[in-house]
Parts: structure tokens; C-alpha cells; sequence
């Protein structure tokens, strides 16, 4: 079986030197020998860490696809352009495609995932949503016949090594970062992770799956964790909670049938929730089904080993349903019918600065019975010099367009100075995140 690879960076350089060491296994457990005959990359006369004839090696990732010595392409450039139209090509040319690629599947999945229906070819792509851990091939086959109604997980190792630091070092957001940049964890410009959009892609291709419609990036509700602070971290472990970056696809009941919620977001995760242990780069998906109740899957959600494993998988699965004529797309999806956000119900954390005087708090909890939001904890740290006071509160579950208007009302408050981080909490049975 001849494969193409378009890229050999982190991800690619790490597949061919797997392929190389596991061709004999492979063979042994599949019948089928992988060779890579084409390699793509933008620079033939950069160091590779990978040994490759230079025959191998082309600037011309088309001519990869068409060439008629590749069976399959396996798609590691990232990027939007030319991945997707190359990705097209393979599949109309009846070549199976596996790919790493979160962004071009989470804004053009139902697009590529149809034409490989069409074309009757697998397109593959187990390494886009957790790197490492194998969780799209249960989701799409272990659990076909399982009515999941909930996945949500921990996606994205950048902000979860960032929040372990803050809890377990008390170190602030900045110095968090700083320390996660110093040991590669975080690209110099964070914002793709930090502020979320990572997660956003990943829990996109998620939904997708998960709930068979076409889910894209644009329908994720996506805040980051450059808001969060030390004191919110002390609170939540005060209060026997982790905070968390959390991916979440729910599927819950509109008025007019099924609607899909999907949002990251930090969440206050409770100590005793399997998501709350999962600590430093390390990622986990949560899955909870009907039948089979709670799963979770745990792992490493990216580098280069951990995600060419899960390429590696995909391009054995690829070559065997090759050669067997047979395919295991993911096929049309339906249309999404999206939950509008502003009817999210969930309890949140939230804390104010205001001043630090008689009377100011039932001034504040009679903005939140006004627009009611019911308060089901209050903390108040008061007796700074500046006369100002700290209080912080959760919430219980109330629709995001009550806790906006409260949130407004706050604001207008001669009393109160600013209204600080609001952080969702995760509760039991409640939509939460
Ligand atoms: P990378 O290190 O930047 O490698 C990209 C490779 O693609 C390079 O070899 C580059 O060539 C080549 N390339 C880019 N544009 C090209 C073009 N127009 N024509 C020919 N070659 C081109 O990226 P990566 O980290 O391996 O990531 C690859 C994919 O895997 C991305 O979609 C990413 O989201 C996904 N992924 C990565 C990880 C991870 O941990 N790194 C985890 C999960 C998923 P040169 O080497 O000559 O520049």
C-alpha cells in the first residue's frame, strides 16, 4: 500500500518514522506492507527528522495526490488552503485521506466528509480531535448503536497545563503562560489556545459526530481562560473545585425537537469529577451515553508520537478497507439546529469589587432576586485599605439571558466598582458548561 504524505513536520516526520519501525508488524497482523513513496513539504533543503530519498521529497503536495504510485494521502499540513482542495482531489480520485487537520474539519467537515461518501473512500481523521487518544473511532463505531446525549472533555493541553499551574503553584495567569511558552507548551502566540478556538475546532468535529449533523466552528459559543484569575482559582479549591477549560456538544430538548449546545469555556469542575484530575498537558473526553452511562478516554492530546499513533491507526484502517473495497465514512451530515446561547441554563461563579460598606450587600442580592437569578453561596473578603471589598458568589442554575440582565444591572450599581470573572459550574444532571 503506497501512501503520500502532504507535510513532514512535527506530525509527519513522527508518522514515517513509525511507519518505518511498525511495517513488520503491521504486516504481519494486516497482510499489507505500508511504504511512503511521496512526501510533500514547502522546503526540500530543510533538515527532516526523518531519514527520506530525495526522489521521495516534492514542493508539489498535487502532484503527491495524483500521482499514480500513491494509494492513500495522508493530509499533515494543517491549514485551510490548499489542504482542503487537495483533500477533494485525493477523494475524487478514489484515494482514501487520513488527516490531523482540526481547522479544515471543523469549517468544512460536512463539505469533505460528503464527497468521500460520494466517492465511496474513508476519510479519516482520528488525530484532529485528541491527538493521541483513540475516541473518534469508539464514538463512530463502539458506540453507533448508543444514544450519547453529552460529550465533552478537556481538548486542549496548552490551557490545561496553564490552569494546573495556577492551581497547584499559585501562580498567576501571566506567569502560568510565561512558564508554559519557556517549556514548549504554548506557541508564542497563545491566542489559538488560550482564548479557546483550538477546543472550539475540536468540539465542533465532536458534535458532528457525535450527534450526525453538521456542526461547524461558527456554531461553538467560545470563551478562553485569559480571564481568570488567581483569586478565582483559590476560591474554586476553597470550594472543592478545578477549574477547567472545557469543550462541550450537548444534545438537549428544544421546543420544536433536539437542539444541539456546544461551547468551551472555563468551567468549575467539582474535585470528585474524573475531568477535575486530569492535570498538566494531558487531555480526556468525557462521554455520557444512555445505555452505557459515563465514559472517559485519557491521554496525550498532541506531539508528535502521540498524534502520528493515532494517524498511524487511521492509515492501517484506511489501507485494510482499501483493500477490501470497503469504506467507513462518516457520510452526510444533517442539517444542525443549534441552541440559541442566550437559553443555556447553568449555575455559575461569579465575583464583584465593591465597596466595602453597610447595606451594599443586600443592594447586590436584590439585583440578582430582581432578575431571577437564585444565589446559592456568598463569600465576602472585605477590609482592604482602599475600602474595597471582594464577593464572590455561585449561582444556581439560571438561562444565560437572566444572568446577562443581572450582570447589566451589577454594572449600573454606584456601589459596585467591577463585576470580575463569571465562570460556569459544573453540575449534576445540569447542562453546566
Ligand atoms: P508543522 O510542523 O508546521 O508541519 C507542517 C508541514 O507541512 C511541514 O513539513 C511543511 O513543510 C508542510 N507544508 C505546509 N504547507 C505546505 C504547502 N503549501 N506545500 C507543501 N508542504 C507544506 O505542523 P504539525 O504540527 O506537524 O501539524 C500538522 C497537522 O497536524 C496540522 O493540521 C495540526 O493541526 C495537526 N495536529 C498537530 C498536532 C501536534 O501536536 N503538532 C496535534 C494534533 C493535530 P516545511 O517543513 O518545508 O515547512
Amino acid at each position: 500500500m503506497r501512501v503520500g504524505v502532504l507535510g513532514c513536520g512535527t506530525v509527519g516526520s513522527s508518522l514515517i518514522s513509525l511507519v518505518q519501525r511498525q511495517r513488520a508488524t503491521i504486516a504481519s497482523r494486516t497482510g499489507l506492507q505500508l511504504e511512503v513513496t511521496r512526501v510533500a513539504v514547502r522546503d526540500v533543503s530543510r533538515p527532516r527528522a526523518v531519514e527520506l530519498a530525495p526522489e521521495v521529497l516534492t514542493t508539489d503536495p498535487a502532484a503527491v495526490v495524483a500521482d499514480p504510485a500513491v494509494d492513500v494521502v495522508v493530509e499533515l499540513m494543517g491549514g485551510l488552503e490548499p489542504a482542503r482542495t487537495l483533500v477533494l482531489e485525493a477523494l475524487a480520485a478514489g484515494k482514501p485521506v487520513v488527516t490531523a487537520n482540526k481547522a479544515l474539519l471543523a469549517s468544512h467537515g460536512p463539505e469533505l466528509f460528503k464527497a468521500a461518501a460520494d466517492a465511496g473512500v474513508d476519510l479519516l481523521f482520528e488525530a484532529a480531535v485528541a491527538g493521541g487518544i483513540p475516541f473518534v473511532r469508539p464514538l463512530r463505531e463502539s458506540l453507533l448503536g448508543e444514544p450519547v446525549h453529552r460529550v465533552m472533555g478537556i481538548v486542549n493541553g496548552t490551557t490545561n497545563f496553564i490552569l494546573t499551574r495556577m492551581t497547584e503553584a499559585g501562580a498567576d495567569y501571566a506567569e502560568a503562560l510565561a512558564e508554559a511558552q519557556a517549556l514548549g507548551y504554548a506557541e508564542a502566540d497563545p491566542t489559538a489556545d488560550v482564548e479557546g478556538h483550538d477546543a472550539a475546532a475540536k468540539i465542533a468535529i465532536v458534535a458532528s459526530i457525535a450527534f450526525g449533523a453538521a456542526v461547524t466552528v461558527d456554531d461553538v459559543v467560545v470563551e478562553g481562560i485569559s480571564g481568570i484569575t488567581a483569586a478565582d482559582i483559590a476560591f474554586a479549591g476553597r470550594h472543592g473545585f478545578a477549574v477547567k477549560l472545557l469543550a462541550d456538544a450537548q444534545l438537549t430538548d428544544g421546543d420544536d425537537g433536539p437542539e444541539i449546545a456546544v461551547r468551551v469555556n472555563p468551567v468549575l469542575v467539582p474535585e470528585t469529577h474524573p475531568l477535575a484530575s486530569v492535570r498538566e498537558s494531558f487531555n480526556a473526553v468525557f462521554v455520557q451515553g444512555d445505555a452505557v452511562g459515563d465514559l472517559m478516554f485519557y491521554g496525550r492530546g498532541a506531539g508528535g508520537d502521540p498524534t502520528a499513533s493515532a494517524v498511524l491507526g487511521d492509515l492501517v484502517d484506511a489501507a485494510v478497507n482499501l483493500d477490501r473495497g470497503a469504506h467507513a465514512s462518516v457520510g452526510a451530515l444533517a442539517p444542525a439546529r443549534i441552541r440559541p446561547p442566550e437559553e443555556a441554563s447553568a449555575a455559575r461563579y461569579l465575583s464583584l469589587q465593591a465597596v466595602d460598606q453597610p447595606g451594599v450587600l443586600a443592594a447586590v442580592a436584590g439585583v440578582f432576586g430582581e432578575h431571577g437569578v437564585s444565589i446559592a453561596s456568598m463569600e465576602q473578603e472585605g477590609g482592604s485599605a482602599d475600602g474595597q471589598a471582594r464577593i464572590e458568589f455561585v449561582t444556581h442554575r439560571a438561562v444565560e439571558r437572566s444572568l446577562r440582565a443581572t450582570l447589566a444591572a451589577l454594572e449600573e450599581l454606584d456601589v459596585v466598582h467591577s463585576v470580575g470573572s463569571v465562570v460556569q459550574v459544573l453540575t449534576d444532571g445540569g447542562e453546566g458548561a
